[in-house]
């Protein structure tokens, strides 16, 4: 993408999460990797719902600061680059801290229920990152190891992370995720779901490979065997009750 295309698009991205609730006070960060390698991101402390082009930073993927209006780059700047530099893939990268997603962080219970077809196809599985202090190197540490496998993580006690090829598949992760989060809280009162069956799952792998969307990990399926009634598992994990 080119500086002022991305930046409009930063710009309503912003807009976008804040509008949805994902983020409050000055929450989240946004960055898209430019055509020339470089990497434009939202500044620090201010609202990511008003924000204008010309307060963007434009930072190179090792951190160094290219063009900076009047306010510095994300506190989390560290942790957007380290998910480029895991990646050459990734177009764009999204932190908030949407309600849902964030308690099953807090909870540190994993996005990994088969209970979601469309969310299977979007985001896969969603695991749950350890606690780092929020601005911080622990937080692309932790981030890391996530990265070629997934297109989101949980931030334990922080909120979530999402990556895309555009920013449009990063956006669109964050808001698969907090809706899976949430309907997957909603199941867990209401005592639990069916779940779908390991082919089921596998057939959801062949619908995203389908759309020309790269294989993530998908939420473990429930084998199947004899006349058996898959019931969700409270806390993590799948597993069958009979
Ligand atoms: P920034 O405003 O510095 O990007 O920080 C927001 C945030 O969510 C920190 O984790
Ligand atoms: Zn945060």
């Amino acid at each position: 993408m080119r500086e002022g295309e991305a930046g409009e698009a930063i710009v309503g991205a912003g807009r976008r999460l804040c509008d949805g609730g994902y983020v409050v006070s000055n929450d989240g960060n946004i960055s898209v990797r430019l055509d020339d390698g470089s990497i434009l991101i939202t500044p620090s402390g201010v609202s990511k719902g008003a924000l204008s082009p010309d307060e963007l930073v434009r930072l190179s993927l090792e951190g160094e600061v290219l063009a900076r209006g009047v306010r510095v780059p994300s506190s989390e700047s560290k942790m957007h680059l380290r998910v480029y530099r895991e990646d050459p893939s990734v177009g764009a990268v999204v932190h908030a801290h949407p309600i849902y997603a964030t308690s099953y962080a807090i909870a540190g219970i994993p996005l990994d229920d088969p209970i979601l077809s469309e969310a299977m196809i979007q985001v896969g599985a969603v695991p749950v990152a350890g606690y780092a202090k929020p601005g911080t190197e622990g937080v692309p540490e932790s981030v890391a190891p996530f990265v070629r496998d997934y297109g989101a993580v949980l931030l334990a006690n922080h909120g979530a992370l999402t990556w895309g090829a555009s920013l449009d598949e990063a956006l669109a992760h964050m808001e698969v995720l907090e809706n899976y989060a949430h309907i997957s809280y909603i199941v867990r009162q209401l005592g639990g779901g069916r779940g779908l069956s390991e082919a089921q799952v596998a057939e959801m792998a062949d619908v995203r490979a389908g759309f020309g969307l790269p294989p993530v990990r998908m939420p473990r399926g429930l084998s199947v065997t004899g006349n058996v009634r898959h019931v969700m598992p409270r806390t993590s994990g799948a597993e069958e009750e009979r």
